[in-house]
Formats: structure tokens, C-alpha cells, sequence
């Protein structure tokens, strides 16, 4: 596995790659590998893919420095997963090669409009056009022809797919379904913040999807159990809804089919996401 870290070292072996025929595949992460990672590796291995896995944290998508502080960073660990799982070239560019104007942004940011301004945007304002940057400076600088994304971070996918076709971007984004624990806990490098009473805690998350799932009626009906489960649990409400799976607009009562539940909470200080298809107006 190779192990690249500057900027024109990447693009002089992404290059190299097309012009040798191969399919190249980018999966951006911000490390601390877990399984919820690896499924997208293999999702690219077993099409075929030459796998660049990327690690950067970037800092200007986090609106609070704690939050970016207490981010783990586990290199030696990174390394040891991307090596197990196939990764053909493990990127990790510096925070100086990013962002050169750092804590600036560059003068150039992508902007992504009102989708970026819900849920997880409205509670993080900028957070998705400093992801939407972010995502487009690793695909100029890789040419991936396609890159892979966790339906994990629902919002996240549906940006990324935004931006590509706003921008007409020549590259698949290919959606992995989220990855979960045995208990049902979304898998997120966050997770190992969380206690063993937190993380009781925290499965009122898979188990408020699971209920709204399985309840018949109105998006209405089913947003109320989404939200009265975490309750039940103490988890601190982020938001809780139902929206349509493509726009992530709020389902009204009158909608039906497959739609999706989007949950967002807060236990001890970590901030958790899920999400899961649902059939709304009956069964
Ligand atoms: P992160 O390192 O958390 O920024 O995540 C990098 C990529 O892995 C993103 O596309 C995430 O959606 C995806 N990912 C993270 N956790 C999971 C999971 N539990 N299941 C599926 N994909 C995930």
C-alpha cells in the first residue's frame, strides 16, 4: 500500500493510474477507521476499484473547536485498517497543504444553497459548504471516477450528489448503506467517546427508527415516536423528521411511499446521527 501525502505526489499517482487504465475509486474519510469505513472499501474493491482512501479532518466543517479538539486521531490504527482492508493508496495531506490560509478558508469556497441550510446545517451553519470545498478540492486533486460516500451521513450523500450535478463534476458517487454494532448503534468514530451508560443511551437512536419504521400512519405520527423515543432516553434532541429522500424536504401527511427518518441527538457532549428508509400513509 502506498502512503502519499503531498499534494502533487497524489495527483502525479491518481494520473498515473487513469492513463494505466485502472478505475480509480476516492473514499474520503476523516479516520479513525472503523467497519462503517471498511464497507465502503469493499464496496470499491468489489467492483473493481483502485481504492485511495483519504484521512483529513477538516477543521473548518466543525463549528466547534471542542468538538474538533476531542476528535480522535488514531494514524498508527488508520494505517493498520486501510492496510487490512485493500486500500491501494492511503492519503493524508496536511492541514498547511489544504488550507494554506488556514484558519481562513481559501478565497474560493463551493457554496451549496439551501439544502446545506437544514438540519444538520442549520445546527452547524457552514458546515456543508465547508464540506461541499473540502469534497470538491479531494476530487479535483484525485479525478476519481468514482467516489464513495455512507448513506451514514444522509445529508452529507445528498450534498455531494448536489454538488456534482451543479457542477457537472465527472464522477459516480456511489451511496453505502450505513454500517451498525450488533446493538444496532450507527457506527461513528465518535462513538468512542460515549461510556457504557452512554452508549445505552445512544441506542435510542436505531431504536427510534426501528419504531417509526414499523408503526403504520402519517409522517406526523411517525415523527412523534421518533422523538418521544430519544426523549425516553434522555437523549438530547438535535431534530427528528421525515422527509422525502431525494429533496430531504419535510414529508406533510399526505405523502406517500418510501421516505426517509433522519434522527440527530446529543449524549454526553457527542453529537449522533441515523437514518433509515421508511414507507409512509400505510403500509
Ligand atoms: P467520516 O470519517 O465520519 O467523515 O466518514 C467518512 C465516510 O464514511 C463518510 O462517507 C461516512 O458517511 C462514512 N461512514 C461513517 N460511518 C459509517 C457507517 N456506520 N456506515 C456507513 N458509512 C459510514
Amino acid at each position: 500500500m502506498l502512503k502519499i501525502s503531498d499534494l502533487d505526489e497524489w495527483r502525479t499517482y491518481a494520473n498515473q493510474l487513469r492513463s494505466s487504465g485502472a478505475t480509480v475509486a476516492l473514499v474520503p474519510t476523516m479516520g479513525a477507521l472503523h467497519e462503517g469505513h471498511v464497507a465502503l472499501v469493499r464496496a470499491a474493491k468489489d467492483r473493481g476499484d483502485v481504492v485511495m482512501l483519504s484521512v483529513f479532518v477538516n477543521p473548518l466543517q466543525f463549528d466547534d473547536s471542542g468538538d474538533l479538539e476531542r476528535y480522535p486521531r488514531t494514524p498508527e490504527h488508520d494505517l493498520a485498517v486501510a492496510l487490512a482492508s485493500g486500500v491501494d493508496c492511503l492519503v493524508e495531506p496536511s492541514l498547511g497543504a489544504m488550507w494554506p490560509r488556514y484558519p481562513a478558508p481559501t478565497s474560493t469556497t463551493v457554496s451549496v444553497g439551501p439544502l446545506g441550510a437544514l438540519f444538520e446545517g442549520a445546527q452547524r451553519p457552514g458546515h456543508f459548504d465547508a464540506v461541499a470545498t473540502v469534497v470538491t478540492k479531494l476530487f479535483a486533486l484525485t479525478g476519481p471516477s468514482r467516489a464513495y460516500f455512507g448513506e451514514k451521513d444522509y445529508q452529507q450523500l445528498a450534498v455531494v450528489r448536489q454538488v456534482v450535478r451543479d457542477l457537472a463534476l465527472d464522477v459516480e458517487v456511489v451511496g453505502c448503506a450505513v454500517v451498525r454494532d450488533d446493538d444496532g448503534l450507527a457506527l461513528s468514530s465518535r462513538n468512542r467517546r460515549l461510556s457504557g451508560e452512554g452508549r445505552s443511551r445512544a441506542l435510542a437512536l436505531s431504536r427510534a427508527l426501528t419504531r417509526a419504521r414499523d408503526a403504520t400512519g402519517p409522517a406526523s405520527t411517525r415523527r412523534a415516536l421518533l422523538r418521544e423515543t430519544l426523549e425516553e432516553s434522555d437523549v438530547e434532541v438535535g431534530y427528528v423528521d421525515v422527509v422525502d429522500p431525494v429533496t430531504l424536504l419535510p414529508c406533510d401527511d399526505g405523502a406517500s411511499g418510501v421516505a426517509r427518518a433522519l434522527v440527530a441527538g446529543v449524549v454526553e457532549g457527542v453529537r449522533l446521527l441515523d437514518n433509515a428508509p421508511l414507507t409512509v400513509g400505510g403500509r
